[in-house]
């Protein structure tokens, strides 16, 4: 065997879910291509991104998907999760309503997909600290209630964005080895 041959590919499927505007789309873009935008319309979402991610020496491709809006209408579709093995839950730490549909959403995540899907819950727009409507100990204590990871994010000014997505990475990379 070459060494081409030995080497073991790994391709994960993520989803991206949560309410309207949480901004799903841009902790993609800030992820896969370092870009934000102010005022992002949701039909910048592409289906997917595929980054590429090192774990142990290992080269991982990490496939994000990312809805096209349609979560405004409560129409992600099964296609979507299908095949997921990991997934970020995002919310809005200045929007409540954004924390309070959670639980639906991961209603919606294991009917669709499989119990085991490695899963983060996701407090977006840190940066945001004057309308701040959830307490990080609010969305610490749902994650451990729920068994999931947590970490509060900004894809405007980057706060743990690569750390979201490698956490998901890493536990499934964990799992499968
Ligand atoms: P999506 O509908 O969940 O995909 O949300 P978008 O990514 O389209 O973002 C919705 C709006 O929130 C846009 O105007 C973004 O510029 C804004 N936004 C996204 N992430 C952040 C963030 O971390 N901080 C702030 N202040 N605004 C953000
Ligand atoms: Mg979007």
């Amino acid at each position: 065997y070459s060494e081409e041959e030995k080497t073991e590919d790994y391709l994960f499927k993520i989803v991206l879910i949560g309410d309207s505007a949480v901004g799903k789309s841009n902790l993609l873009a800030r992820f896969a291509r370092d870009e934000f935008y102010p005022n992002s319309k949701s039909t910048i979402g592409v289906e997917f991104q595929t980054q590429k991610m090192e774990i142990n020496g290992k080269e991982i491709k990490a496939q994000i998907w990312d809805t096209a809006g349609q979560e405004r209408f409560r129409a992600v579709t099964s296609a979507y999760y299908r095949g997921a093995v990991g997934a970020l839950v995002v919310y809005d730490i200045s929007r409540r309503p954004t924390f309070d549909s959670i639980g639906r959403w991961l209603n919606e995540l294991h009917t669709h997909s499989d119990m085991n899907v490695v899963t983060i819950l996701v407090g977006n727009k840190c940066d945001l600290k004057d309308g701040r409507e959830v307490g990080t100990a609010e969305g610490k204590a749902l994650a451990e209630a729920q068994g999931l990871f947590f970490i509060e994010t900004s894809a405007l000014d980057s706060s743990n964005v690569t750390n979201a997505f490698q956490t998901v990475v890493k536990e499934i990379y964990n799992i499968l080895s």
